[in-house]
């Protein structure tokens, strides 16, 4: 049985639901009749364009209730101001972008809670964190599906299914620990003074007195990187407030922790569609840096993403996000045992 396999994006009319449909029938299920699972997607970002549309969650759903399984839908609150700050403002924006449980046909929740405060500590014992918090919902779901878009990113160069589980499930002051490696640096040359970014700051640590250009209070920034991210004008980089790896173990650290409390019971699976430069987190229509591929699937999201990585090649997201040791994601993984055994990395089914 392969470890990850692809199914490439076909027919003319989108969504390929048929090609996703093709690549699910490929997995050797770790569920089993009357399990509850949960399917860990990103819904975008009020106002983002390049999210995965909804047909394919809906396909998702009608393969496990095919397996007699009872499927739920979930994602997390975030640290900035925008759609998804609170739950109530996520599951509108998720309505907004058609999930909907009637569309559906299954529940769609906020994991970490209506207020944030559903969550867990697991173990990891790694480097940067010796535990992880992460939203409780691992009681509620017998197995998971990581069904992830894969795109750039502009401080991981590429998100996929490492940063789904790692950046998806993690609570909101778990997200702050992994963001607390940058803040904003301005190019005053390039101001225009606009106050944007003193607008979208959640923690009011960007402030502008116009005319003056904007200041930033690093005691109150929580690196969300937003401010960044929005700047009409890249006024804004990242200044790394430590070695540039850092941020990409403490994704892989968080990411292994979750793993090896889902491993053996999940299925991965990366839609290498609307290929764009920035996440979903992002509101607009991002920059499209390749064609469509379609979907890879596997039963771990180190080998999930490094085999998206391989198809679409690194330099595409290297030329719009420089300098980025995404390698560390990698190497890392490798170091600390997040990618275990070749066994380990099947579904507990086929395990002797
Ligand atoms: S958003 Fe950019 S251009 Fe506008 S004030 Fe902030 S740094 Fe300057
Ligand atoms: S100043 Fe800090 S907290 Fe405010 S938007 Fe920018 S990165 Fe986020």
């Amino acid at each position: 049985m392969p470890n990850v396999f692809f199914e490439a994006a076909a027919g003319k009319r989108k969504p390929y639901v048929d090609s996703l449909r093709k690549l699910l029938d490929q997995f050797c299920s770790p569920f089993d009749s009357g399990d509850s699972v949960g399917i860990k997607l990103h819904w975008g970002e009020r106002g983002n364009k390049g999210y995965l549309p909804c047909d394919y969650a809906r396909e998702i759903v009608a393969w496990l209730r095919a397996r007699k399984v009872e499927p739920f839908i979930f994602d997390t609150t975030v640290l900035y101001s925008g759609g998804r700050r609170t739950a109530a403002d996520s599951l509108k924006t998720a309505a907004d972008h058609g999930y909907t449980s009637d569309f559906l046909k299954c529940p769609v929740i906020i994991a970490d809670g209506a207020d944030g405060r559903n969550v867990v500590s697991l173990p990891a014992g790694y480097r940067h964190f010796k535990t992880v918090q992460v939203a409780s919902v691992f009681e509620q779901a017998k197995g998971f599906v990581i069904f992830s878009h894969f795109k750039g990113h502009m401080v991981s160069l590429f998100g996929g299914a490492i940063k789904n589980i790692s950046m998806g499930f993690a609570s909101r002051a778990q997200k702050q620990r992994m963001h607390a490696d940058y803040h904003p640096v301005l190019h005053r040359k390039k101001c225009s003074r606009c106050g944007l970014c003193a607008a979208v700051c959640p923690t009011g640590a960007a402030r502008i007195s116009k005319p003056d250009y904007p200041v930033y209070d690093l005691a109150l920034c929580i690196g969300c990187a937003q401010c960044i991210a929005l700047c009409p004008e890249l006024a804004l980089e990242i200044f790394w407030n430590s070695d540039m790896k850092d941020f990409q173990e403490k994704l892989v650290e968080t990411a292994a922790a979750v793993w090896r409390k889902i491993h053996g019971r999940t299925i991965v699976i990366n839609a290498l569609l609307n290929i764009v430069a920035e996440c979903d987190c992002l509101p607009g229509a991002n920059p499209r840096l390749h064609p469509d591929l379609g979907f890879i699937g596997g039963y771990h999201p180190v080998e999930v993403d490094e085999a998206s990585l391989k198809m679409t090649g690194p330099a595409l997201f290297e030329n719009v996000h420089p300098g980025i040791p995404w390698r560390r994601q990698f190497s890392y993984a490798r170091e600390i045992g997040f990618l275990g055994s070749p066994k380990s990395r099947l579904p507990k089914k086929q395990h002797p």
